[in-house]
């Protein structure tokens, strides 16, 4: 039965227990959250302001909607009587259903997100006030201060009032409104929010420390929001509203405060974590918005869910739209918080017709223009800031580059790659890496595979870590994918290095001649003795499991590794695409052997008998497939011919 259906289902009083995550998370609220009590006024007064929101796009449509009073504000006051606060909105107002429904279950996604990750969590109070900091508990943070709330209401448009009410402990009422509690209401329209305050949070009973705390956190709201019952603020009375009251995004930057901003962030992002870049522009000329855009600190618990909600909220002059517009930002830039206010766009509009409006298409370009370029900013004024971005957000970005040809150069500008350079510990750019390259270097090397660990550990990189060629490591999935479409880097190609061959003589002969004549060549040579005989054999051993086998360049310390032919998909990518389910063609690898490897130059040795080196030909083509993280095709050989060797041993 679905909660209208309870509710409908029942007489005159509605009896209803909280679904189980409310109560859950009541039960958190009321006994763990000590500290910060004030953010509840923040809560309330955002679901007011949010309210009016509503109502005013509806009366674009319907405009007899707020025909009795046009103006939206918000009311708040103390009762020291009864010791209550009450806040009060003429907005959009619930009916019965409603009621039931919003305030009764979990319906907004912050909130389930945040009982998903308590249930995850086993640890003690401390850890779970930070993930409820994180999110944010909305309405149930009234909880806090008071040991009862009733929220009175009337829907614009209907002539019924209901009440809503509960301890926050066993569940919650629905019934039609008494007179006197209607009477809370601002006009015929709205809801009005009583909390029956605690003694421990008496505080609140005091007219400035209401003041305070709406200026505090509610400063930038748009909606006036006075001190005192709506009857005492009336037009005439000359009350100024405790809040500056004019959109915070048309004011000037240099006017506003970063606490301003935060405070901001919070009430647009539902959390309280703070924005490591806040990006506030007003776009003129061709189209003009203003936009106020931040980049959270913390990666939202649903960044890789393709069904999570969008962020940025979509306003024309000043009226909000919805915050829930595809198309009106990137996919690649889900994780930005904030708002969009277009100029041009007509009010008119309904909301499934403005995801092809071609203005929304530029907005959502120039503001990823705009985006990107204070990323690379702040990597330049804040490099602290920016390695912890992309740690957070840096794989969701990468999809940009495949996404969106348009902006793959001012992506690859703020790209960052772990490399062979400083011991893979430090973040670097492409730009960077061009520098360094060597002398006859033109193309970017990479390794790609499952995580950093693995990939530092890679026999390949023998030979170009003796060289001292830099080597990038692409541990991201995503990276197998945009290096489709991302052909270079400033004319400067993209090269595995466990695909192909590698052209290391331009760097060694640079090399030799500097160390001058013969006795290098001399020393080569007594190094890396004519294993061709053994390759021939290997070959024809191996002949059904490798593409081919040959003397590798690139191993100095190993005695073997596994590389994808020239003309195939590099290994790694492969195996990313068998797991995707979008591949399945086998592609035999290239088995290199290391010429001066004491094990290979032994082995060169029997090359001639090769029944002698069968079981060896087979255990080193093994070992480089466990190196390279492969599955064994046949284990129980590999076994087999493991324990024979290690009998004839001992
Ligand atoms: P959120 O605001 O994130 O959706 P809340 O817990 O703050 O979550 O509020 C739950 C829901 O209750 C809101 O989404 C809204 O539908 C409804 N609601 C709360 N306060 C009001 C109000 N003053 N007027 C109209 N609806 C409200
Ligand atoms: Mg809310």
């Amino acid at each position: 039965m679905s909660a209208q259906e309870k509710v409908q289902d029942q007489e005159k009083n509605y009896d209803q227990g909280f679904s189980a995550d409310v109560s859950r998370l009541l039960d958190i609220v009321a006994n763990a959250l000590y500290t910060n009590h004030d953010i509840f006024l923040r809560e309330l007064i955002s679901n007011a302001a949010d309210a009016c929101d509503r109502l005013r796009y509806d009366a674009i449509t319907n405009p007899d909607l707020t025909k009795d009073n046009p103006d939206f504000r918000i009311c708040t006051y103390k009762d020291t009587t009864n010791r209550t606060v009450t806040v009060v909105d003429n907005g959009i107002g619930m009916d019965d259903a409603e009621l039931a429904e919003n305030l009764g279950t979990i319906a907004k996604s912050g909130t389930a997100a945040l009982m998903e990750q308590l249930k995850a969590s086993k640890s003690e109070t401390g850890d779970k006030l930070k993930l409820i900091g994180q999110f944010g508990v909305g309405f149930y943070a009234g909880f806090m201060v008071a040991h009862k709330i009733e929220v009175v209401s009337r829907k614009a448009g209907s002539d019924k009032i209901f009440t809503w009410e509960s301890d926050g402990a066993s569940g919650f009422i629905v019934r039609e409104a008494s007179e006197i509690e209607a009477a809370r209401l601002d006009g015929a329209r709205g809801t009005a929010i009583t909390l029956y305050i605690k003694d421990e949070a008496c505080e609140f009973l005091i007219d400035k420390k209401i003041e305070d705390t709406v200026k505090l956190y509610s400063d930038h709201i748009e909606v006036p929001i006075y001190l005192g019952a709506p009857a005492m603020v009336s037009q005439d009375s000359g009350a100024e509203p405790l809040n500056n009251s004019a959109a915070l995004w048309m004011r000037s930057p240099s006017e506003i405060t970063d606490e301003e901003y935060t405070n901001f962030y919070t009430h647009i992002g539902q959390t309280i974590d703070e924005p490591i870049m806040t990006s506030h522009w007003h776009a003129e000329g061709k189209i003009d918005f203003t936009s106020l855009l931040f980049i959270p600190t913390l990666r939202p618990w649903d960044l890789f869910d393709p069904s999570r909600k969008r962020f940025v909220k979509l306003y024309i002059r000043r009226v909000f739209i919805t915050d829930d517009l595809e198309g009106l930002m990137y996919p690649w830039l889900r994780f930005v918080r904030g708002i969009i206010d277009s100029e041009d766009l007509p009010l008119n509009i309904s909301r499934e017709t403005l995801q092809y409006n071609p203005v929304v298409e530029k907005i959502r370009s120039a503001v990823a223009r705009k985006i990107l370029s204070d990323l690379d900013k702040l990597s330049r004024n804040d490099e602290p800031a920016f390695i912890t971005f992309w740690g957070q957000f840096g794989a969701a970005i990468k999809e940009g580059l495949y996404d969106a040809a348009e902006h793959q150069a001012a992506i690859l500008k703020i790209c960052r790659f772990y490399s062979t350079h400083d011991n893979g510990d430090k973040l670097v750019s492409l730009e960077q890496y061009v520098e360094r390259m060597k002398d006859g270097q033109d193309k970017i090397y990479y390794l790609s595979g499952e995580n950093l660990e693995n990939v530092k550990n890679s026999p390949q990189l023998e030979g170009f870590r003796s060289r001292d060629i830099e080597v990038l490591y692409f541990t991201d999935t995503i990276d197998d994918f945009w290096l489709q479409s991302v052909l270079d880097y400033k004319g400067h190609k993209f090269q595995s290095i466990t695909r192909g061959d590698v052209d290391f003589d331009k760097f060694d002969d640079d090399k030799a001649d500097a160390e001058s004549s013969d006795k290098t060549k001399e020393k080569q040579e007594k190094a890396s003795p004519d294993v061709s005989a053994l390759i021939t054999s290997m070959q024809d051993i191996l002949k059904d499991k490798v593409h081919n086998v040959r003397k590798s360049k690139r191993l100095k310390d190993s005695a073997v590794c596994l590389v994808a032919p020239d003309e195939a998909v590099d290994m790694h990518m492969e195996r990313v695409l068998k797991v995707n389910q979008k591949y399945n063609a086998n592609t035999k690898p290239v088995l290199e052997i290391n010429p001066s490897h004491p094990l290979i130059i032994k082995l060169s040795k029997k090359a001639e008998n090769k029944e002698d080196i069968k079981d060896l030909a087979f255990l080193l083509l093994d070992q480089a497939h466990i190196i390279q993280g492969n599955e064994l095709e046949n284990p129980s050989e590999f076994a087999r011919r493991m324990s024979d060797i290690m009998k004839n041993i001992l």
